[in-house]
């Protein structure tokens, strides 16, 4: 019998749907996610990610640029939602996740997400992969729980800043088949100069401690090779070691030992209002991206992802394009096929 992703039960058993009214309840008043913001949602309220009720498409794709168990051969079915709980001066994805035309957009209806989900995977997207959803759950799980009924079958990728809430991950129990958070300061005040958030690292920690206790750290594949289940943590070199690795890394090895995927990002590049802090008003230098590559091989991480540093000139999405935010959204696939852009520091 085929895999199918455990939502697919859930689904059956009227379980999602009635998370769906759960979650939309930690809405009113919000506290999604642990800004804990307190504003009713249902009421047009809007707190730090400035939506009210429901989820904003800003754009859905195939995409080639994720790590290579994500992207595969075919794509991964990513899902860009629009609005974000954190103000990081260097987003990249500033226009949609803090722009204000974002914030005058029309919620999509649970039927208009669900049949984004079943368009990607008809796109033969190897997975459905959730871009920034903390402050969007409810609106996205009630358009899973209509894409399920409807024959969805793609493992279910929850891909976010890591400034998750554990109650509301709890509810996503079974539901999420692969977790991708970031994980990106390991210093409070740094969190709260760069990104706009109090208790950013403690709240980050909590939530990989729980996605981990829910998916595990020993990663599962289909047969194709792309990741059906587990976690896969992402940490952003910045320059000037802003993001504190050392202190990152040192707290991944306690808590989730050093088999854990880790994708160690090299590429960072000053955008937003980066240009006006002096210390991120450049990318991320070869030589502080190999340091780091050098301490995690050190500390026995057998199981990372290393990029080149000419990733910076990639992975670079235009959201003024609309739903397609990557000029040519195939650009990525040779870079991982065939060019050794992506190196996989893997045990074995
Ligand atoms: S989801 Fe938005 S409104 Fe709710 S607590 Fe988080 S930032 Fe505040």
């Amino acid at each position: 019998m085929n895999w199918l992703p455990p939502y697919r039960t859930l689904a059956q058993s009227g379980e999602l749907a009635e998370r769906v009214k759960v979650l939309q309840a930690l809405a009113s008043p919000c506290r999604l996610c642990p800004r804990a913001c307190n504003v009713d949602r249902h009421e047009g309220r809007t707190g730090t990610c400035g939506l009210p009720c429901g989820a904003i498409i800003a754009a859905a794709t195939v995409h080639f640029g994720e790590e290579p168990e994500i992207s595969g051969t075919h794509g991964s079915g990513t899902v860009f939602f629009g609005g974000c709980n954190l103000r990081c001066v260097y987003c990249q994805n500033e226009s949609i996740s803090q722009g204000a035309a974002m914030r005058l957009q029309t919620p999509a209806s649970a039927s208009d997400i669900a049949e984004t989900f079943i368009e990607l995977a008809g796109r033969g997207a190897h997975n459905i992969n959730w871009v920034t959803p903390s402050h969007v759950v409810p609106w996205a799980l009630a358009g899973l729980d209509l894409a399920a009924a409807k024959g969805l079958s793609l493992p279910l990728v929850f891909n976010s800043s890591g400034y998750d809430s554990v109650e509301t991950l709890k509810l996503l129990d079974g539901v999420v088949d692969v977790y991708l958070p970031d994980l990106r300061y390991s210093d409070e005040e740094t969190a709260r100069d760069l990104s706009g958030v109090d208790g950013y690292v403690a709240a980050a920690r909590a939530a990989l401690v729980e996605m981990a206790r829910q998916v595990g750290t020993d990663n599962q594949f289909g047969p194709d090779g792309t990741i059906r289940r587990g976690m896969i943590v992402r940490l952003l070199v910045l320059p000037n070691d802003l993001a504190g690795i050392r202190e990152s890394l040192s707290f991944l090895r306690d808590e989730l030992g050093t088999g854990l995927r880790i994708a160690l990002m090299a590429q960072y590049f000053p955008t937003a209002r980066a240009a006006g802090e002096i210390l991120l008003s450049r990318p991320t230098s070869v030589g502080e991206y190999q340091r780091v590559v050098e301490l995690a091989e050190r500390m026995g991480f057998d199981n990372a992802l290393v990029q080149e540093i000419e990733a910076q000139d990639f992975y670079r999405p235009d959201f003024d394009r609309g739903r397609e935010p990557f000029a040519d959204a195939d650009s990525f696939r040779p870079r991982t096929e065939s060019v050794p852009a992506v190196h996989d520091r893997h045990r074995g």
